[in-house]
């Protein structure tokens, strides 16, 4: 389609899911322009990639964060889901904050795309895609594109693949 103006993506996770390693991979891949550093207190880590103002930060922890980080999903145009598929202990924290994400007002009743990443597939006890799916009830969102799939952020594998979903999504 025709590119507008500039999309704003959000890049969401636990901490530890590899946010930064998928946007330090996407960095590298192109032109990257601009690094802007953090707000105080809370890590955010923005870049702009081609066209795309790419934002991430951790959604675990400090519950008084929650207010300025969630200012993003206002602007923003489409989320991506970083998933530490081995981390099973937290999958049950990563889909509370997946529905806390899915009912903001900012969000809920939004058609904008859901890239889900279940990184680390690298790994011996990585989940599969369908059982994070089935886990985080992904069949439930109906009202929004969204779509899942197993990456490995240290080397890329699946990755742009996603990604490639994710712009045809938005543009
Ligand atoms: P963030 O806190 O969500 O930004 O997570 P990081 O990008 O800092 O990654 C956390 C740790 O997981 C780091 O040690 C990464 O090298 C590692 N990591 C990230 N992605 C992968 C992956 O796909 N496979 C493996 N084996 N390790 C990964």
């Amino acid at each position: 389609g025709v590119k507008r103006r500039s999309v704003n993506v959000v890049t969401v996770g636990l901490n530890n899911s590899g946010k930064s390693t998928v946007v330090n991979l996407l960095k590298s891949d192109g032109d990257r322009s601009s690094e802007i550093v953090p707000t105080i207190g809370l890590n955010v880590e923005q870049f702009k990639y081609q066209n795309v103002m790419f934002t991430a930060f951790d959604m675990s922890g400090q519950g008084r964060y929650r207010d300025l980080w969630q200012r993003y999903y206002k602007e923003c145009d489409g989320i991506i889901f970083v998933v530490d598929s081995t981390d099973r202990l937290r999958l049950a924290v990563a889909k509370d904050e997946l529905d806390l994400l899915l009912q903001h007002p900012d969000v809920a009743d939004r058609k904008i795309p859901i890239l889900f990443l279940a990184n680390k597939m690298d790994l011996r006890e990585a989940l599969s895609t369908v059982k994070i799916a089935a886990a985080f009830q992904l069949h439930k969102i109906q009202d929004k594109p969204w779509h899942i799939c197993a990456t490995n952020a240290l080397t890329g594998d699946g990755l742009f693949e996603g990604v490639d979903w994710f712009t045809q999504q938005i543009y």
